[in-house]
């Protein structure tokens, strides 16, 4: 009966997965899917908690269980609500690597019991299936440990880029020897000590491989260490007979893997050249050909654009990494409405990697209130721009970057850009002409019709409502 109701349990929680990841395909509906997962998850943990039974014998343990779960949640929590959207890859980042620590425990735990086993009964064959899933478990779960906790130094600025002659070559000998060192513990399992070899070699790998990749490209790397935790888990369902272990780890590696491919494909470059390429890494490196300044610039004053965007018919926004970073949302929104009063039609343009993660800029707006029907994607915007009057940049650089379409020798050259020159005047909001996060100078400030309007985005927008208001 508790079996029965146990795999009803795991049924539910899958399906709360499936669902939950698909209502996280909107904005709309993301915060309901996030909490529908999370009802499956709760489910699928007390159902094993109680209902888990092997020969007659319940799981026990509950002090410690739920001394693990309150820590957890409760560390989990405070995380959760102090963390600005500005380090929410960070977060993601740290977390990730808890998920392949758990992976690579569960395969040191499940080997030694193995061991355990072989020992008191002697037999040493018939085990080759549980030790290829325990070591594939292992590296995987090991590299993705090692490797988020890298990406979560660099991206809190604790850990530079770093490498060395002959680390890539280094790096496929670890992998190498880790894998012959499984293979060898199938022969003869008996040789425990292999174990131990394969978690340092898979830890080193971790450690180089995320080393020498660019600031800008964390991002990417957290996605695809994020579906290599997923991988590791589903290791850890084969392993338990799990079936909804086995489900959420196959789910978020599928997801982790085509956020990574979305994530290479809006910045036009390949997996191969994140991997070993260093985008945003070294910035004088980066700067490639659009070094150098490119000429003067104009400044307009905040009563000229309040003017300016007032008598406008259509007007577009463009937010980027700096309105979070300012957390002027809630003033763009302000702004957005006040100019709606006198007439004007505002609207934004969403670019795919605008920010620092995919959809940061419609969690940010959407936390303002910004219906989503003001939403434009790239497409969609690039073709209303050539009727704008105003496009207003709020803290975005690379993403309206003409160098990714004219420049061949640009590091961004081929990533599709917001086309906001073709509108009749273009206004920029930063604070000064310091580069984007690729590192590289931005022509389109340099043109004709652009004009820079300097100073943190949130106060620029709050004194821009007044002005405007006055108006
Ligand atoms: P950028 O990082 O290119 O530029 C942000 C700009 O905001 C800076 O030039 C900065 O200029 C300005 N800024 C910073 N703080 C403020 C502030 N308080 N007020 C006003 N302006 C401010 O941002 P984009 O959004 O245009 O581009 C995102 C970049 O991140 C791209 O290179 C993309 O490839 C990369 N990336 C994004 C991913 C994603 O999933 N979103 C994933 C991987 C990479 P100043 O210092 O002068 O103020």
């Amino acid at each position: 009966m508790a079996e029965n109701i146990l795999i009803l349990c795991y049924l539910v929680a899958s399906v709360t997965f499936i669902l939950g990841l698909k209502m996280l395909s909107s904005p709309a509906s993301a915060r309901k899917g996030n909490l529908v997962a999370a009802a499956g998850m709760t489910i699928a943990i007390f159902g094993t908690i109680f209902l888990y039974e092997e020969n007659g014998i319940k799981l026990g343990n509950y002090a410690w269980i739920f001394g693990g779960l309150l820590i957890g949640t409760i560390v989990g929590t405070l995380a959760a609500k102090k963390v600005k959207m500005t380090a929410m890859p960070e977060m993601v980042s740290l977390f990730n690597g808890m998920g392949g620590a758990c992976a690579a425990l569960i395969s040191l735990v499940e080997f030694n019991h193995l061991a355990h086993e072989i020992l008191v009964t002697g037999i040493t064959y018939g085990h080759t299936g549980k030790i290829l899933i325990i070591a594939l478990g292992l590296i995987i779960g090991s590299v993705s440990f090692s490797g988020s906790m890298i990406a979560w130094g660099k991206l809190n600025g604790k850990v530079k880029d770093f490498s060395f002659a002959g680390q890539n070559i280094l790096n496929l000998v670890f992998l190498f020897v880790a894998l012959a060192c499984a293979a060898w513990m199938i022969i003869d399992p008996s040789q425990t000590y292999l174990l131990y070899i394969i978690f340092i070699l898979s830890l080193l790998y971790g450690i180089l491989f995320v080393l020498p990749i660019g600031g800008a490209d964390m991002p990417v790397v957290i996605s695809l260490l994020n579906s290599f935790t997923g991988v590791a888990a589903a290791f850890g369902g084969f392993l338990y007979d799990n079936k909804v272990m086995l489900t959420g780890g196959i789910l978020v590696g599928a997801a982790g893997t085509l956020l990574t491919i979305l994530m290479c494909k809006a910045m036009n470059r390949s997996l191969l050249n994140v991997l070993v390429g260093s985008f945003g890494g070294n910035k004088n490196a980066a700067a490639g050909g659009a070094s150098g300044s490119q000429g003067s610039y104009k400044e307009i004053s905040l009563s000229d654009t309040a003017m300016v965007m007032s008598y406008a018919n259509k007007v577009i926004i463009v937010p980027g990494y700096g309105l979070a970073v300012a957390q002027a949302q809630h003033a763009c929104h302000e702004l957005e409405k006040i100019l709606n009063e006198k007439g004007v039609e505002v609207t934004y343009a969403i670019h795919p990697v605008a920010g620092r993660m995919p959809g940061h800029m419609n969690v940010l707006l959407a936390e303002a209130d910004v219906p989503y029907e003001k939403l434009q994607e790239m497409e969609q915007a690039n073709d209303e721009f050539k009727t704008t009057d105003v496009v207003l940049i709020l803290g975005a650089n690379d993403v309206v970057n003409p160098a990714a379409k004219n420049d061949p020798a640009s590091p961004i050259y081929g990533m599709p850009i917001l086309e906001v020159e073709q509108a009749k005047t273009v206004i920029v909001n930063k604070r000064s002409m310091k580069p984007g996060y690729a590192g590289i100078e931005n022509e389109l400030f340099f043109q004709p019709k652009t004009s820079m309007l300097f100073g943190d985005a949130k106060k620029v927008l709050q004194d821009l409502c007044a002005e405007v208001k006055a108006i």
